[in-house]
């Protein structure tokens, strides 16, 4: 039998948590992960993409399980020597961090592509999927909130998520072009299945879906596409997500979460997995013409998230 052919969408920590049951349970060959780079920024003149790295430390298990970024044993002499010169030190960067975002500065300056940098870093990692930036060029949410637009770092790590959001803009959206090997994979026929992580919908899934209208190409596949809610029990596991459903007026559930992937793209959800404890949503949700599938989404632990996995896998058959 051919090797199977999954897409994964993702941001950073909910993202990267299914991920890591994906590929357990996949043959490695099998898994394309697409991720986020609107969170990406320049810092102390380096590229940093907190939602790749998130992935790439979980798929190769050296991420820091406790604080849900940024590496497991970290030290952090460089930042305090970098407070010792009044350089900013809002965006926490670990010394063993450093190194990643020193080999990708170091690579882009040679003139490697964002897709070729991260292909080596994943490969250096020894992590078997094979790991896209949605796109090669550059791409930036600015969160539109009671206190202007903000950048997406400075309204998530220097403002906590505190200002009230009235919507997003992903400033550089129309000349974005699809990542080559992304756009290869939407095409009729060569996906078996989309999957589309616990991810934030508005900050890490959107600026996915809307590269190239991707989410468009994904639906004329055929393929089917499983979404599964990051809000469980009306919260989100981690981040802003529910806080910002709220703040758009959509309810703080499972089901706000399928109402905005309904509504913004129309036709492409086929399956939303949403957790046992929001069982009593499922009919709602299939009211929006997804088949709901009703699993444990929480992923506390390894086996929780192959489980997980498996269970998108098995309901998209
Ligand atoms: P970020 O880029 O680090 O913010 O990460 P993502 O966008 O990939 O994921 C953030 C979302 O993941 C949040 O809305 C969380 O509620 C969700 N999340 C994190 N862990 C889990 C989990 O174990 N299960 C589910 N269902 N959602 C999760
Ligand atoms: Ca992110």
């Amino acid at each position: 039998m051919a090797t199977p052919a999954i897409l994964a969408l993702s941001g950073g920590v909910g993202g990267a948590r299914l991920c890591t049951g994906l590929a357990d349970v996949l043959p490695p060959e099998a898994l394309h992960i697409a991720c986020n780079v609107a969170d990406d920024f320049r810092h102390l003149g380096l590229t940093i993409c907190p939602d790749i790295d998130t992935v790439l430390y979980n798929l190769s298990g050296r991420n820091d399980p406790a604080q849900g970024w940024g590496l497991a044993g970290e030290s952090w002499q460089v930042l305090e020597a970098l407070a010792e010169l009044d350089a900013p030190t809002w965006f926490r960067l670990g010394d063993r961090d450093l190194a990643t975002h020193l080999f990708r500065a170091g690579r882009l300056a040679d003139g490697a592509s964002l897709s070729t940098v991260t292909a080596e870093l994943a490969e250096r990692l020894g992590i078997g999927a094979r790991l896209y930036p949605v796109t090669e060029q550059p791409l930036a949410t600015r969160v539109d909130t009671d206190d202007g637009e903000l950048p997406f770092q400075e309204y998530f790590v220097r403002r906590q998520c505190q200002p009230r959001v009235r919507g997003f803009r992903f400033a550089g959206l129309e000349a974005a072009r699809l990542q080559p090997q992304l756009a290869a994979l939407a095409r009729p026929g060569a996906l078996d299945a989309v999957i589309i992580c616990p991810s934030n919908p508005f900050v890490s899934v959107d600026p996915i879906l809307l590269v190239e209208d991707f989410w468009q190409r994904l639906r004329d596949t055929g393929a089917p596409v499983a979404a599964i809610s990051p809000i469980i029990g009306g919260r989100a596991v981690k981040g802003p997500a529910g806080k910002m459903l709220a703040e758009l007026n959509l309810p703080v559930t499972a089901l706000g979460v399928a109402q905005w992937y309904a509504t913004r793209y129309p036709g492409l959800v086929s399956v939303f997995a949403l957790d046992e404890e929001d069982a009593a949503l499922a009919a709602e949700v299939e009211n929006l013409g997804m088949r709901a599938l009703v699993v444990p989404t929480w992923m506390r632990s390894r086996e929780d998230k192959q489980v997980l996995a498996r269970a998108c896998l098995d309901g998209l058959r």
